[in-house]
């Protein structure tokens, strides 16, 4: 999909919410919108004009002297202002001169105080009716991938897989979860990655039973689990993926809650497919460890959806009630951690289709001991 027609989908989601124009300072969705990709943005979608005379732009970008070169390079087909002021007061005032009545604003991603200042930047008759909350009009665009999305995100998903088989050759007990942290993060360096689309998760031994365990100074040991969970940012889109491996002979104990997880975590796979609903996959994963007797250690959520953001909605948790649709990405990622014992979570991401999903980190998740 071009980014023209993301800025006609947004600007007409706007419209039927009953307002002429819309004002987005999530910079996710500045760049999901126009390609914006710096760290100072406002962007305005007012309506399109009616009279053919007067041609109002399609979308303005308000960012500051820094991004001039960026901004006019990335934002093609987007007017751009080089604000003198803070972009958003530049923004606020050009909507208030452009003689638009009632701008949106996404209400999940603007402050009380941010509020207050825009308001403060326009004439007083039109303070009080100008901006308009709005549930997250963009957020619920960016939900289904379109096809260019996709392929990123499968790029992404896929240098994800090549890491862990890097790792893999890599570990061995003794070493600081700290050094396989730096080796997985300095091989997808060299590999392209822009950054890590979180704080990389080596949880080892008894940490494993952390479910984000952060990599520390702690030796792997001679015996027991380290879950990996970790993601690159592959131009703008993240991946995401856990496996957790043995070092070490594992006790009968450890086998069997290794097997109980990754049952729950292929009956979620397999639970999914457009039409779904979310808190059913979840359903799929629990009641796998409900019949295993190991619910109760299962303490998070089943999933989340990702893009260019790491967690974006619909989650997929308990008694959630959204329908998965074609061209979602979403993890599927089961665990449970066991206090002062061990813990453990596969984690795959997966792609929504009409009949089920595919599979977009497809490393081994069959029982691996070092
Ligand atoms: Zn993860
Ligand atoms: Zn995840």
């Amino acid at each position: 999909m071009s980014l023209n027609s993301r800025k006609k989908r947004a600007t007409d989601a706007a419209l039927a919410a009953g307002v002429d124009a819309l004002l987005v300072t999530n910079l996710p969705d500045v760049r999901w919108l126009c390609g914006f990709t710096g760290s100072s943005a406002a962007l305005v979608l007012p309506r399109p004009s009616s009279e053919p005379s007067r041609k109002t732009p399609h979308a303005v970008l308000f960012t500051d002297g820094r991004y001039i070169a960026q901004a006019n390079a990335e934002a093609v087909g987007t007017q751009v202002v080089i604000a003198t002021k803070p972009p958003l007061t530049e923004a606020c005032e050009w909507i208030a001169a452009a003689g638009i009545k009632r701008c949106g604003f996404d209400k999940t991603q603007t402050t009380v105080a941010t509020l207050a200042n825009m308001r403060k930047v326009v004439p007083a008759k039109q303070r009080h009716s100008l901006f308009v909350a709005l549930d997250p009009l963009v957020a619920h665009l960016r939900q289904i991938k379109d096809a260019d999305e996709i392929a990123k995100l499968r790029a992404a998903a896929k240098l994800g897989c090549k890491l862990f088989d890097h790792i893999l050759t890599y570990i061995q007990s003794g070493m600081t979860e700290m050094a396989v942290a730096a080796e997985l993060e300095h091989a997808a360096r060299l590999a392209g990655a822009e950054g890590m689309s979180f704080e990389t998760i080596i949880a080892s031994g008894e940490r494993s039973s952390r479910p984000h365990g952060h990599a520390t100074t702690a030796k792997l040991p001679r015996r027991g689990f380290v879950t990996m969970d970790f993601g690159v940012i592959l131009d703008g889109y993240c991946s995401d993926m856990t496996r957790t491996i043995h070092i070490g002979r594992a006790s009968a104990e450890e086998r069997t809650a290794y097997d109980a997880v990754l049952e729950a975590q292929e009956a979620g796979v397999a639970a999914v497919r457009a039409g779904v609903v979310t808190g059913d996959v979840d359903e799929a994963c629990r009641s796998v460890l409900r019949s295993a007797g190991l619910a109760q250690w299962f303490t998070h959520s089943t999933g989340h959806s990702l893009g260019l953001e790491i967690h974006e909605e619909p989650r997929l948790a308990l008694k959630r009630t959204e329908k998965l649709k074609a061209g979602m990405i979403v993890t599927i990622e089961p665990g449970i951690y066991m206090p002062g014992k061990f813990g453990m979570r596969i984690e795959d991401t997966v792609l929504v289709t009409r009949t089920g999903c595919e599979i977009l980190t497809p490393s081994p998740k069959a029982w691996i001991e070092l």
